[in-house]
C-alpha cells in the first residue's frame, strides 16, 4: 500500500494490508478533519514507512494527529491506548477503493442525515 497526502509532500507505504477499516463518527474526527466522518485504516505502526514525519497535533486525550505542514491533510490518528497501531485517513491511500469499512464506531455520535452506506455494524462507541 501507498498513500499521500494532497500536495505529496508527505508520502508512505506498507508491505501489510489494514488490520480493520472503520468509520469514525466522533465529534474529534468530525472536528479535526473537517468532514462529517471519517474512514481510517487501521495498521500495524512498526509497518508503516514514511519520507518525512508531518505535523504532529495532541489532544488533551492523549491522542496524536499528524497533518502535512505544506497543504493541510489529516493523515494519521495514534493513541497510547493501541501503542501498535496507526490509522491512516482511507483517502489518502493510493487505492481506496481497495479498503471498505468493516464497522462504524461512535455511532452515538453520527450525524443524523449520515445513513449508514452498508450493512457493516454499528458501534456507540469505541468497541
Ligand atoms: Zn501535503
Ligand atoms: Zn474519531
Amino acid at each position: 500500500m501507498h498513500g499521500r497526502c494532497f500536495c505529496g509532500k508527505i508520502r508512505f507505504s506498507t508491505a501489510k494490508d489494514p488490520n480493520s477499516v472503520v468509520n469514525c463518527h466522533c465529534d474529534n474526527c468530525k472536528r479535526s478533519v473537517g468532514a462529517p466522518f471519517v474512514t481510517w485504516a487501521v495498521f500495524e505502526k512498526e509497518s508503516v514507512i514514511f519520507n518525512e514525519s508531518p505535523l504532529i497535533h495532541t489532544a488533551s486525550n492523549r491522542a496524536i494527529r499528524t497533518f502535512c505542514a505544506t497543504c493541510g491533510t489529516s493523515i494519521t490518528y495514534w493513541h497510547p491506548n493501541r501503542k501498535n497501531e496507526l490509522d491512516i485517513t482511507v483517502g489518502c491511500l493510493d487505492e481506496p477503493e481497495k479498503y471498505p469499512p468493516g464497522k462504524n464506531i461512535w455511532t452515538k455520535k453520527r450525524l443524523c442525515w449520515i445513513e449508514n452506506p452498508d450493512d457493516i455494524p454499528d458501534y456507540s462507541i469505541y468497541p
